[in-house]
């Protein structure tokens, strides 16, 4: 029997320890300092807004662990010893594995700004970071969120729902301009700006300037205008949480590089979720995935590995899916932000009615590879079937009736996307062809 550690309770790490115990008798220690039990970390901004309690982000009872035989250990682990296969958390206990699994999550990416270590600038990835905003958030009148992305519109929602008027400083012309293309990016940007936010694009933050007590007092942008603010959220991304593994023999990048099998440079250690990179690129997927399914399979994935099945990661079709306040968004395989050669696009927009759909295909042989919906859910299986079947565009459009989950978005809507489908230049090249 073996004894495995894993760092980090979050979906990975949590999901690993599980599997493992399905398929294994191996003793199992879970260690994590942010919080003793397992929480949704997406829950987080709806405990903010005073929708759910914390405790009903945790999905499993608090007798589970024990019953299924997964030690908890609250402490932060300072040192790896890879050669004596050793863990020393901050309190200096010392902790022995035979396998080790690291999914030790993200952390927000600061980028060296000026006057980024003041009083009122955070990010929000960890629960204490949704402390600190409570703390933050009383007598706070103007924020700016720095980054126009998943975290920065939650940031914006959560702070609105009290009221509190919201900046938001986002690089490109559009929302999320990033993964967005610029179609969808304009629709979601007004949108945002209907629900009162301050969208100033094309701008950076240059430096956070302090008052006399060391909390942010304005800031300066790349434009060289000064808002007046007390707070400042960086959205700008996060990175993995691997700071305490350097200056060590495992081999890191943005990440900790696994193999296919989720495995590191280093016999028995493996690395999952957040904190991972593949070395071998996976389609047009990134190398570093921070979303939660992905670290769900990842999970599931070296659970295999460790319990004699080496198994390798293989997640499919790239899928997500997020809110942009009363906006629903859905992504399947690849809808690129900018044109890229050798692949064509359809855009269908409902502008009224805040509901969009954009095609993406192979210009030469008419295969689907993705689609963006707004405002419309459409069904994960069909979607899928059609990305791994890569059904031809025409298919696609006229089989979107079988995709569609919300019983709103009538025959009526579906008739007017194969309509303009059948209207637009793309449909041109494709008879013309
Ligand atoms: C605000 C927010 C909203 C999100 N919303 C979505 C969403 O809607 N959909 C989606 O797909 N994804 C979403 N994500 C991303 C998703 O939550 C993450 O991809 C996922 O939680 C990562 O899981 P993980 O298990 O890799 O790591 P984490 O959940 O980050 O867990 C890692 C744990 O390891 C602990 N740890 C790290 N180092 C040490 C150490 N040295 N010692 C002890 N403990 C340590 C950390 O404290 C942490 O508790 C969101 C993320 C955030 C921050």
């Amino acid at each position: 029997m073996s004894h495995v550690v894993i760092i980090g309770n979050g979906i990975a790490g949590i999901t690993a320890a599980r599997h493992i115990r399905k398929f294994s008798d191996n003793r199992i220690t879970v260690i994590s300092a942010e919080n003793e039990y397992f929480f949704s970390r997406p829950a987080l901004m709806y405990v903010y807004m005073g929708h759910m309690k914390f405790e009903h982000t945790q999905p499993y009872e608090n007798s589970f662990w024990k019953k299924n035989r997964i030690e908890l250990k609250q402490a932060y682990i300072n040192i790896v010893d890879f050669k004596s296969k050793k863990l020393i958390s901050a309190e200096g206990e010392e902790i022995v594995y035979d396998k080790l699994i690291l999914a030790t999550g993200s952390v927000t990416h600061f980028r060296g700004w000026k006057g980024q270590d003041l009083n009122g600038v955070q990010g929000l990835v960890a629960k204490q970071d949704l402390e600190l905003l409570n703390n933050n958030s009383e007598n706070l009148n103007h924020a700016v969120i720095v980054g126009g992305g998943l975290i920065g519109i939650e940031l914006a929602e959560m702070l609105h729902t009290r009221n509190i008027e919201v900046t938001m400083l986002i690089r490109e012309s559009h929302f999320w301009g990033s993964v967005l293309p610029i179609e969808e990016g304009k629709l979601i940007s007004n949108h945002i700006e209907k629900r009162g936010i301050n969208l100033v694009f094309e701008t950076e933050l240059a430096e956070i300037i302090p008052d006399s007590d060391n909390r942010v007092k304005s800031i300066k942008t790349t434009t060289g205008k000064h808002i007046d603010c007390q707070w400042v959220g960086i959205a700008t991304g996060v990175k993995p949480n691997i700071s305490f593994l350097k200056n060590t023999a495992l081999e890191t990048d943005l990440g900790i590089l696994v193999n296919r099998n989720l495995a590191t440079n280093i016999p028995d250690v493996y690395a999952i979720g957040d904190c991972a990179q593949q070395c071998e690129p996976i389609g047009h997927r990134k190398s570093v995935e921070a979303v939660w399914y992905t670290g769900r399979i990842m999970g599931e994935t070296v659970a295999q590995t460790i319990c004699g099945n080496p198994t390798a990661y293989n997640p499919s079709n790239w899928f997500n899916s997020a809110k942009f306040f009363d906006i629903e968004y859905q992504t399947y395989g690849w809808v690129f932000s900018k044109k890229k050669e050798g692949y064509s696009d359809f855009y269908w927009q409902d502008a009224k009615n805040e509901r969009a759909l954009h095609f993406q295909y192979e210009t030469n042989s008419k295969k689907f590879i993705g689609i963006n919906a707004f405002g419309i859910r459409l069904r994960h299986e069909i979607v899928d079937a059609w990305l791994t079947e890569k059904l031809p565009i025409e298919k696609v459009i006229l089989q979107l009736q079988k995709a569609n989950f919300d019983k709103e978005f009538s025959k009526k809507y579906l008739k007017k996307v194969q309509q303009a489908f059948q209207q637009s230049k793309f449909q041109k090249n494709l008879v013309d062809e």
